[in-house]
């Protein structure tokens, strides 16, 4: 079985685990080199993701935890600074990707709901305005 470099094309002997020239680790025989990585990304991955409690070094992969969580959506709250923040970590938190996260879902919630509340106040302005318009100049529909 003839086996090519993954990185320089260069055909391998079937012992080497190492590419001589390019020091790339050699595709195993026994596993299909094409369809594991196809597989892999087209699968939504459900055992990667999430906390596994299992294995001691899944841990540091979690940095940020429920106190930190609580305290981003305490700090979230108030009403100018909270804003601040979301958009500061949304766009430049690369130390906490899940703090990046958890801040651009606040950031989009934020706007839609005001927005929201936008349009509410106008159209509420616009009822108001009209009804006193009326009952100034036809005071008869009252
Ligand atoms: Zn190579």
């Amino acid at each position: 079985m003839l086996i090519f470099c993954k990185h320089c094309g260069l055909l391998l002997p079937a012992h080497e685990t190492v590419c001589p020239r390019c020091g790339t680790p050699a595709p195993r025989p026994s596993a299909p080199p094409v369809r594991t990585p196809l597989y892999e990304s087209a699968a939504p991955q459900p055992p990667k993701e999430g906390p596994r409690y299992d294995s001691p070094a899944a841990e540091p992969r979690s940095p940020m935890g429920l106190a930190g969580y609580f305290g981003s959506l305490i700090l979230f709250a108030i009403p100018l600074v909270g804003l601040i923040f979301m958009l500061i970590w949304s766009i430049s938190d690369r130390v906490r990707p899940e703090r990046r996260r958890l801040a651009q879902a606040y950031l989009i919630r934020t706007v839609i709901f005001s927005a929201l509340l936008l349009v509410a106040a106008l159209v509420f302005s616009a009822i108001m305005s009209s009804v006193a318009y009326r009952m100034v100049y036809y005071p008869y529909y009252f």
